[in-house]
């Protein structure tokens, strides 16, 4: 997508060969205007597939999975990652451990809010070794619904995640792929090219 790229490009800072600083437009500040346009186009490559619910985690998975459940007509539910008082012992739970932070979060998702006949979207803000992505995957299994696919903004492709979704079955639709960060600066994979007949 390549006004998102635009925007890694133009406001992201490497902050080592692995990580990516997006704080301006994704994981601090909102961009709304951005955020429209990922959520779009994450509904457009799941129209077909009769998502019943949308299933991320907090809290920089929301605002793009807020828009796509919007465009899809589907409510939107965020596993939370430190249990609130208010919910029950009656929880579906996963342990994640974070890329970014180094700790271990149990995520959970009220049993209220999935249920075995659902079709899930599940949505990160970004891919790198699976961990959050495989914690969610496993809280739909606990439920009995079945996971439509994954979709993550900004997938960082040298690193394995999509590789170990795509081997356990999963599709994975990431809007910006980047192939490297080496040396302070971004580069891409290419986007695939539609074949049309
Ligand atoms: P994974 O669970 O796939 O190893 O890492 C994905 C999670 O870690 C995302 O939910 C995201 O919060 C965080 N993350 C991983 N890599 C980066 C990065 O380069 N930049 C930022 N801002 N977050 C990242």
């Amino acid at each position: 997508m390549k006004s998102l790229e635009q925007a890694i490009k133009k406001r992201g800072t490497v902050l080592s060969d692995g990580v990516l600083k997006v704080d301006s437009f994704l994981n601090h500040q909102i961009d709304t205007e951005l955020m429209f346009s990922i959520g779009k186009e994450f509904a457009n490559r799941f129209q077909t597939d009769k998502i019943t619910r949308i299933l991320t985690i907090e809290t920089s998975g929301i605002a793009p999975s807020f828009i796509t459940a919007h465009e899809l007509r589907v409510p939107l539910v965020f596993a939370r990652k430190k249990k609130s008082l208010t919910m029950t012992s009656n929880v579906y739970s996963s342990s994640v451990h974070s890329f970014t932070k180094g700790e271990t979060n149990q995520i959970t998702v009220s049993k209220e809010f999935l249920c075995a006949d659902d079709r899930v979207l599940i949505i990160d803000d970004f891919l790198a070794n699976g961990q959050a992505a495989f914690g969610l995957v496993e809280i739909v299994e606990q439920s009995g619904a079945s996971v439509a696919g994954i979709g993550i903004v900004i997938e960082k492709s040298f690193q394995p995640g999509r590789d170990k979704l795509e081997e356990a079955g999963y599709r994975v639709e990431s809007l910006a792929r980047i192939q490297s960060l080496k040396n302070g600066s971004i580069t891409f994979l290419p986007e695939p090219v539609l074949l049309t007949n």
